[in-house]
């Protein structure tokens, strides 16, 4: 099958756009990190539950038809953590302690990634925003965040083009949290 007929899928938390756009302001007032450093812009913020890679269009179907039948619970957290893996070049935001309801969506969406032939990582699942790319440099951390609580009451599977000037995302198809037919 020709490459093109593949596409780089991930499933992801959507941030609101009012608390996207308090994210890059506070950032962007307390971040003091040099090019070639990237921030990434408001509209783009997320949190990657699962990232699938390279998706046939036959896989991606069978894996919306898994989490249309998920029945996860809605949950909150609290964006009250930062850190930097200089490796990897990200700054990121994330909750100190990650809800159950979290952990479980992700360690589902994991599972039916790997059910439909799309391999997960080993390593445990690590919940973040990313606030900055290529940022390899040292650097120190503000102390603390705002500490933003958010609820999310559904999930994404997003669509990632890799392009010269950064990557573009788009939103295929979005389920809500929580039973079906919950009254
Ligand atoms: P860029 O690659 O241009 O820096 P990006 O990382 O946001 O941008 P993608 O590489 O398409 O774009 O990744 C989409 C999402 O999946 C991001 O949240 C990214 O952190 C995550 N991701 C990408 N590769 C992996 C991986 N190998 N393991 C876990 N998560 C990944
Ligand atoms: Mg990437």
């Amino acid at each position: 099958m020709p490459v093109s007929s593949t596409q780089r899928l991930f499933f992801t938390l959507t941030l609101q756009p009012t608390l996207a756009r308090n994210i890059v302001h506070w950032r962007n007032q307390t971040f003091d990190v040099q090019r070639p450093a990237r921030p990434t812009p408001a509209t783009q913020l997320h949190l990657t539950l699962a990232f699938l890679g390279d998706t046939r269009p036959a896989q991606r179907d069978s894996l919306c038809r898994i989490a249309e039948r998920l029945q996860n619970q809605p949950f909150s957290l609290t964006l009250d953590n930062l850190g930097h893996w200089p490796k990897a070049g990200i700054i990121w935001l994330g909750p100190r302690d990650s809800p159950r309801p979290l952990l479980a969506l992700a360690s589902a969406l994991r599972a039916a990634a790997v059910r439909c032939g799309l391999p997960q990582p080993a390593t445990p699942f690590s919940p973040h925003i990313t606030l900055f790319r290529r940022a390899h440099h040292p650097l120190i951390l503000p102390s603390q965040t705002p500490g933003w609580s958010v609820s999310f009451s559904h999930f994404s599977l997003y669509c990632s083009e890799l392009t010269p000037r950064g990557s573009r995302y788009t939103e295929l198809q979005r389920w809500s949290l929580g039973a079906p037919h919950a009254v």
